[in-house]
């Protein structure tokens, strides 16, 4: 994009050999047009690209927009009903591991997403706490010198190379990106089963937001 608008690839009846609409994209967003709004807007079709003012960018895409922004909303609040509170389910770590309804709930998003492996699998909290306390290679320094643990990580075992491994400070609570390169994957992989669901699943486990309260409770009374 530069100030004034956007390229806009038309990849579907560019040549309006057929009357009526063109398929167009930009910026990852696809949408179709009525082929009225070429003389409409004064536009010039070249080699099957097109320049648009923002304001038609913006009008067109509305919707398409608009869904994306909503799937960034939503995909934040998944994140924010379970991660940022780790350190406290941590500090209730004997609470969780012994009541089942606590133990099985799973995590919203992938912990172990590996390319070619059956794609990417959730795990329960109360797996993460056992790993949490002994497999060292999901477990880090943060600066502030507190115990950081990881809670989501991927790459792929063919070239063993990590492409994120998300972690969280139980002590000052930030969220940091150990991946890259020289992360062990393999030593992750081989980690993580060791640790299975208590089988069968609690049917019913606790909410998020339940087991978030019933541990900050527990914070208050001691
Ligand atoms: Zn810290």
């Amino acid at each position: 994009m530069n100030k004034k608008g956007y390229y806009v690839n038309v990849y579907a009846n560019k040549n309006q050999k057929e009357n009526g609409f063109l398929k167009i994209r930009c910026q990852g967003f696809c949408t179709t047009i009525p082929t009225t709004f070429i003389n409409q807007y004064n536009l010039t079709v070249r080699e099957g690209n097109m320049f648009i003012q923002k304001e038609q960018f913006e009008e067109w895409f509305k919707k398409e927009i608009h869904a994306k922004e909503e799937e960034i909303r939503l995909e934040k609040e998944r994140f924010n009903c379970f991660y940022p509170h780790i350190p406290l389910y941590w500090k209730n770590k004997d609470l969780i591991l012994n009541n089942p309804r606590f133990y099985s709930v799973v995590t919203p998003n992938f912990f172990m997403g590996l390319a070619y492996y059956g794609g990417c699998r959730t795990i329960t909290i109360g797996e993460l706490l056992l790993i949490w306390e002994k497999e060292e290679s999901f477990i880090f320094k943060c600066s502030c010198g507190g115990k950081s643990v990881c809670f989501q990580f991927g790459g792929s075992p063919l070239s063993g190379t990590e492409w994120v491994s998300k972690t969280i400070c139980l002590v000052c609570e930030k969220i940091d990106n150990k991946g890259g390169m020289s992360s062990p994957l393999r030593v992750k992989i081989e980690a993580r089963r060791k640790y299975t669901s208590i089988l069968p699943l609690a049917e019913n486990p606790v909410s998020y937001s339940e087991l978030r309260k019933i541990c900050m409770n527990v914070g208050e009374n001691n």
